[in-house]
């Protein structure tokens, strides 16, 4: 059929301080509830407590992937990477896209994560492979004038509902948001003290948004099962709904044991930091959790994560992408098993609804009184443009 080859892979880098924020969401600055004292595995060391920037949290930037077709159309996607995902795209996966028809996605991805495979397989490596094959889906939307949600098989509702990942769950109740997540802020070398704290508040939440509104824990691989369970039975009764990637992601047997550990209805929820077909299936055939979170500029792309999708629905697992934006908000519109999405509230206060990806992205929907009609999602591709205003470094080239 007569679609226009690929001419031309290019990767760019967004240094912090010059646009930064964006995909590379960590990357805030001063103030910022998002690097206010957020529990981590770092916590046993005083030094790094206090901020998650401090043990550098923010170094890699954004990673921006351009493709060009013969016809001068252009692709591209954002997410992490930085210039260490630059090299890999530019030295590496490029010849695996030059001269191909783009719609040959399969495989495109099975090229890049097999002839990666001896160092790659997760991290970094799959973080580059999903912002090609991001991109691609962006070109491959412009060249058929088409949404990327039309390709994955079209809406199956007629609108997204949000809950807000953010310090102020009070505050997104009021804006319309169907629940909040709150990161945590006392890890385990805090104790007992720290561990009354974590309790504390969210019983605070909850006199604040009464009875119906959904409350959940983000604990960011900070905890042990030990810790994670005793967390989980003393906020069952101010109503958590879910606890989040509570323990290391490769600890499989750990949550495998803290889903069973957890009060009945609680849900325990993971995988942001996972990728691939093969990491998912550990996870759902283990029986770790309730709710995959793949981030879909982390865990392979839109390509990988329709098979991730799959599989979790086959063991009737939900699926609700980590943050990213109009990434996730096109494939969430085309699966019953992932029946709402995350915004994460990047205002540094909470207190109102910034674009996720701002000022990276321009055209970037975002949700109305927690929702998003499907009809924001009606422009070719994913439907936004790169800022021109962003300066972009290319540090390599082939
Ligand atoms: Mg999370």
């Amino acid at each position: 059929m007569g679609y226009p080859k690929i001419k031309q892979v290019r990767a760019y880098v967004i240094k912090g301080g010059e646009g930064g924020g964006g995909a590379d969401y960590h990357d805030q600055g001063e103030g910022h509830w998002i690097d206010n004292h957020i529990a981590t595995s770092m916590g046993r060391y005083p030094e790094y407590r206090q901020s998650r920037k401090s043990f550098g949290i923010n170094v890699l930037g954004t990673l921006v992937v351009e493709i060009e077709a013969d016809d001068g159309t252009v692709g591209f996607a954002v997410t992490t990477g930085g210039e260490p995902a630059c090299y890999m795209v530019e030295k590496h996966f490029a010849r695996f896209l030059e001269g191909r028809n783009p719609f040959e996605y399969e495989r495109i991805w099975d090229q890049m994560y097999f002839g990666s495979q001896y160092y790659g397989r997760k991290g970094i490596v799959v973080n580059a492979i999903s912002g090609v094959d991001l991109a691609l889906w962006d070109l491959m939307g412009k060249l058929r004038q088409e949404p990327v949600y039309h390709m994955l098989g079209g809406a199956v509702r007629d609108e997204l509902q949000f809950y807000a990942t953010g310090a102020r769950p009070d505050l997104a109740k009021e804006m319309g948001f169907i629940g909040g997540k709150l990161p945590l802020y006392h890890g385990p070398i805090e104790g007992d003290e720290g561990l009354k704290k974590n309790v504390e508040l969210i019983a605070d939440m909850r006199s604040r948004v009464g009875e119906d509104f959904w409350l959940m824990y983000d604990c960011w691989m900070a905890l042990d099962v030990n810790y994670a369970t005793k967390l989980a039975h003393k906020c069952h009764e101010y109503g958590l709904k879910w606890i989040e990637e509570a323990i290391n992601p490769d600890d499989y047997w750990g949550y495998q044991q803290l889903k069973k550990n957890v009060p009945a209805g609680m849900l325990v929820t993971t995988g942001e930091h996972e990728s691939t077909r093969w990491g998912f299936k550990m996870l759902l055939e283990m029986g770790c959790c309730d709710i995959i979170q793949p981030d879909v500029g982390w865990c392979g792309g839109v390509t990988e994560l329709l098979k991730i999708s799959a599989l979790a629905d086959a063991h009737g697992a939900l699926v609700v992408p980590h943050g990213s934006s109009v990434y996730s908000y096109h494939f969430v519109i085309t699966r019953h098993n992932s029946p709402f999405a995350e915004f994460l509230m990047m205002a540094p206060k909470a207190d109102h609804v910034a674009p996720m990806f701002h000022p990276q992205l321009l055209n970037e929907p975002i949700p109305e009184k927690g929702r998003l009609k499907v009809t924001a999602l009606d422009k070719p591709g994913f439907g936004v443009n790169l800022n021109p205003e962003v300066k972009l470094y290319r540090p390599y080239e082939h």
